[in-house]
């Protein structure tokens, strides 16, 4: 058995869409990044690499490189969940925080996790997506930016 955590941060600005574990969530304001500037699955993408030791999102997916300019994050996770599988690992779990002081995510986790689970070819029951807010303190609550943590468990196949 093998864990992973991953951490990521994007800045929230205006005429970007936010999305969030792969789903478009309407709001005026959305994340800035090289990608689609998924804050939730980079979080899980690099929980799922640390848990097999094989680097980080970064590395594997830079963001020099003009072919991911805009890309569906899904696209990485799946590579990630490939590269694990090939390492003899199988996905036990995932479990994962949202936060953002706006908007409520609450009517869209149970989309994400449906998402999440397609992409990794895993059951809804394997993975968790929760949400919270700051509290309105700091850059999350003054709605700078929304972070994500997540944490992978993997077991040799
Ligand atoms: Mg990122």
């Amino acid at each position: 058995m093998r864990v992973g955590i991953g951490y990521d941060v994007h800045r929230l600005i205006e005429n970007r869409k936010l999305i969030l574990g792969g789903v478009e969530i309407p709001y005026h304001l959305g994340l800035l990044g090289h990608s689609d500037a998924d804050v939730l699955t980079h979080a899980i993408c690099d929980a799922i690499l640390g848990a097999a030791a094989l680097s980080d999102i970064g590395t594997h997916f830079p963001d020099t490189d003009p072919s991911y300019v805009g890309m569906d994050s899904q696209v990485f996770l799946r590579a990630v969940a490939k590269k694990v599988k090939e390492q003899g690992y199988t996905i036990e779990n995932v479990d994962s925080t949202v936060i953002a002081q706006q908007p409520k995510l609450a009517p869209y986790i149970g989309q994400m996790r449906r998402v999440l689970a397609k992409t990794l070819d895993i059951s809804e029951a394997q993975i968790s997506v929760k949400a919270t807010t700051a509290e309105g303190l700091g850059i999350i609550g003054k709605e700078k930016a929304i972070v994500a943590q997540a944490i992978a468990c993997l077991a040799k196949a």
